[in-house]
């Protein structure tokens, strides 16, 4: 980073971010797997089985209504350690009374190898990139993913929008504000407002709308953000403890709020059910999922569990979900998408 800086001057917050989070040798992702207890954070799935097991039924659901596709896979971006899938995939079978491929979309080795531990007596398929899924029925679920796409952060100064990015100063990475061409931003935004773009994550919506709106399907895309809004939110997390986003760069977690109509606005027609996961989860019936549970096992774990992913202090309206299907499809516990706010 530091050749880099010194080559072709600062450089952008979110190229900071690609390369700390995905360089091949050093990326914070590509050399462990920052889950669990002992990790630097815990996600949904690792929290209980009941939030994979909701989002298995809703795609299951979703497969019937689709007429039953015979070739359908599941498929999740950016599965970890391959916990989420696991749950998706048993209660998808249970429900359909078939066992579908499995396709996951991950770059890292370490928890590839996770993965395939985890999910073994299954068929599946690791791959790099989601044009590499096949062109089939597709039943898609993406957890805490899209965070971890780089965010470009722009700052607007005396009228005039500039790019955030990163000089190396005095042996530390410091934010500075590039002049130069950037992309039309919002107006109305006041002077000294920050605002994030995530264009990685338009080929992705993309590749995921077309093949839905080709041979069917449906998605799910659970993270934390907004609709919309603006600020700076990128942040670092190791540990379990929130620490400066420019230290240390490949050895902590570094995400970013994700605004969903930005994600809606790049599969237009398909992303047409939005909630918040407390909401969406209790629709689905996890409040019944979690007594039966409880009753053959320690009720406090698991009335916890229940509480942490959809608790409104906790995850329950941090965190939404965003859905996908061809126009028209019901999409059970999430409601039409927020009009743009004026
Ligand atoms: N979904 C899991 C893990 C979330 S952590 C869970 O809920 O527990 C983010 C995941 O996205 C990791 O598996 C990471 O390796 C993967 N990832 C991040 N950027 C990626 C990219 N550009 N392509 C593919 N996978 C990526």
């Amino acid at each position: 980073m530091r050749e880099e800086i010194a080559a072709h001057g600062p450089m952008p917050v979110a190229r900071f971010m690609a390369l700390a989070l995905g360089h091949p040798e050093h990326g914070y992702y590509m050399t462990r797997d920052p889950l669990g207890r002992s990790g630097d954070f815990i996600t949904a799935p690792e929290i209980s089985q009941m939030f994979g097991e909701m989002l298995g039924l809703w795609l299951a659901a979703l497969w019937q209504a689709e007429g039953a596709p015979q070739d359908a896979i599941l498929a999740e971006l950016g599965p970890g350690r391959g916990s989420l899938m696991a749950d998706v995939a048993r209660v998808f079978a249970g429900a359909t009374g078939r066992k579908p491929p499995l396709w996951l979309v991950e770059t890292s080795p370490v928890l590839q190898q996770a993965a395939r531990a985890r999910l073994e007596g299954w068929d599946l398929h690791i791959v790099p990139h989601i044009n590499d899924l096949p062109q089939s029925p597709l039943f898609l679920v993406a957890n805490e993913f899209f965070d971890a796409l780089p965010v470009h952060q722009f700052q607007k100064l005396d009228a005039v929008w500039a790019e955030r990015c990163l000089d190396w100063r005095e042996d530390t990475f410091t934010p500075v504000l590039r002049r130069g061409p950037v992309p039309p931003l919002d107006p109305r935004l006041p002077d000294g407002a920050i605002h994030e773009l995530c264009p990685a994550a338009k080929p992705v919506m993309a590749g995921l709308g077309a093949r839905i709106a080709a041979h069917g399907g449906a998605a799910l895309i659970v993270d934390y953000g907004d609709w919309q809004g603006s600020g700076d939110t990128l942040q670092a997390v190791a540990g379990h403890e929130r620490v400066p986003p420019f230290e240390a760069p490949g050895q902590r977690d570094l995400t970013a709020h994700v605004r969903f109509a930005d994600l809606a606005a790049m599969a237009p027609d398909l992303a047409h059910g939005f909630a918040e996961q407390g909401a969406f989860l209790a629709a689905l019936g996890i409040g019944a999922r979690a007594e039966a549970l409880a009753r053959g096992g320690d009720h406090h774990a698991i009335a916890d569990a229940l509480d942490r992913l959809t608790g409104p202090d906790a995850m329950g309206r941090l965190f939404k979900v965003l859905g996908l299907a061809r126009p028209g499809q019901p999409l059970p516990g999430l409601a039409p998408l927020p009009k743009e706010t004026p």
